[in-house]
């Protein structure tokens, strides 16, 4: 995607859009696929919740990809895109019974993280093959919101219950068909991660017929210049060698699975928005655009520092901005960037759109979300209107007594 591209795409559609390239997503996903092109069995099942729009689930399946749900909206989100429920594993966290036993009738692979519910699903479904969500206490790094493997951590089964689980699944004969984990959204350090992998592999040696391992995700992508991003080359060449022995040891052959989102979608993504005003203030220039965090939260919500660029003044002279939204409250995009100079009406286009940001905006303020489009073979395609006013007003019901006081 160039600058001239990203202009092109916001003539046509308005602004604030998102506008995602189908073939960086393309991209990532053979990167990852031939990293790991030794394994027999490999497996790239996609984490909807980072971009969960049907147009992209379709390209993922076009790839020959599955899908990683949490939600049983989401698993009808991957049916309605034609995924088979085999090509969908669901791996919530806290649900009721009842929504996991929906999701279990439905066909697709369900991945359990605690041990009353494996307990009470053990029990009532014996026959139902059900994959295992551990926690091996393995700091992957990142941000505390997002790093899911620490001892506190709320998801999946302590390692150190395993003997539980063992008695769980003799008592109630139930068939464990996979393992699984989920350490965090960075996988920094390789020797880090394989660490975690032996955890996962002494823990499957547990299980007879296992049809799979799944290593979840953590994949880094580079948001800001110095970033480090992870060695998808280096690691699949060292997970690799280690799952292929670990197979011949198990006896079986085995799938290996990981679920990545912000490494297939995150590079792909360019949110860009108008700057309705240049504010001079004693100690810096505010230029404020046409969205805010209920378009884009992870700068507020994780203190993400996303790239951003002046798509109307690409050379100009670089000036220091703080970037902020309309929202009524602490806003704030960037503090201190160094952006070529902006005038009011430039567009703004920020960088690693694709994950956790069309996918958490909100309504807040009663503004509308953003349109969105795929630049798919050198063109711009709608694939969500946006929003108008009656989307606002949409589910709100009125009562009559407050419509009509009764006046007493
Ligand atoms: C969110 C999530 C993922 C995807 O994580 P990324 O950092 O976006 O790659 C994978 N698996 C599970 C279970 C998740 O909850």
């Amino acid at each position: 995607m160039n600058t001239e591209n990203l202009n092109t795409a916001a003539a046509q559609f308005g602004l604030p859009l998102y506008v995602y390239h189908s073939e960086k997503i393309e991209s990532q996903y053979n990167r990852l696929t031939q990293a790991f092109a030794k394994v027999p069995r490999f497996k790239i099942h996609y984490a909807v919740k980072a971009l969960s729009n049907v147009s992209i689930l379709k390209i993922i399946k076009n790839l020959g990809g599955g899908l990683d749900t949490v939600s049983i909206e989401e698993v009808q989100l991957g049916l309605y895109a034609g995924f088979a429920p085999s090509e969908i594993i669901y791996t919530p966290n806290g649900v009721s019974m009842e929504e996991i036993e929906q999701v279990a009738a439905m066909g697709v692979q369900i991945n359990i993280d605690n041990l009353s519910i494996l307990e009470q699903f053990g029990t009532k479904h014996p026959t139902i093959p059900v994959c295992i969500r551990i926690n091996p206490h393995v700091m992957a790094g990142g941000n505390a919101n997002i790093s899911v493997g620490h001892i506190d951590s709320k998801f999946g089964i302590s390692i150190h219950q395993l003997p539980h689980i063992l008695r769980i699944v003799e008592n109630t004969k139930m068939h464990i068909n996979g393992i699984h984990m989920h350490t965090g959204s960075d996988i920094l350090d390789v020797e880090v991660f394989l660490y975690a992998a032996e955890i996962l592999f002494d823990t499957a040696k547990n299980f007879k017929e296992l049809d799979f391992i799944d290593f979840g995700s953590g994949f880094k992508v580079p948001y800001k210049a110095g970033d480090i991003e992870t060695d998808v080359e280096e690691f699949g060449k060292k997970l690799t060698k280690r799952f292929l022995a670990f197979e011949k040891e198990y006896g079986r052959e085995l799938t290996l699975a990981f679920e990545p989102g912000k490494f297939l979608v995150s590079e792909a993504g360019y949110f860009l928005t108008k700057v309705n005003v240049v504010k001079q203030t004693t100690s810096t220039v505010f230029a404020g655009v046409d969205s805010g965090f209920n378009h884009l939260i992870r700068p507020m919500l994780y203190g993400a520092q996303h790239h951003i660029e002046n798509i109307s003044n690409p050379n100009g002279k670089e000036r220091f901005y703080s970037v902020v939204g309309y929202i009524c409250e602490t806003d704030t995009f960037a503090s201190n960037r160094r952006i070529t100079e902006i005038t009011e009406g430039d567009i703004l286009c920020f960088k690693n759109a694709g994950a956790y940001c069309f996918s958490m905006a909100s309504n807040y303020n009663s503004r509308v979300k953003p349109a969105e489009v795929i630049w798919h073979n050198g063109e711009a395609h709608l694939i969500r209107q946006r929003e108008t006013f009656e989307d606002i007003l949409k589910n709100q019901v009125i009562p009559s007594t407050i419509e009509e006081p009764v006046l007493v």
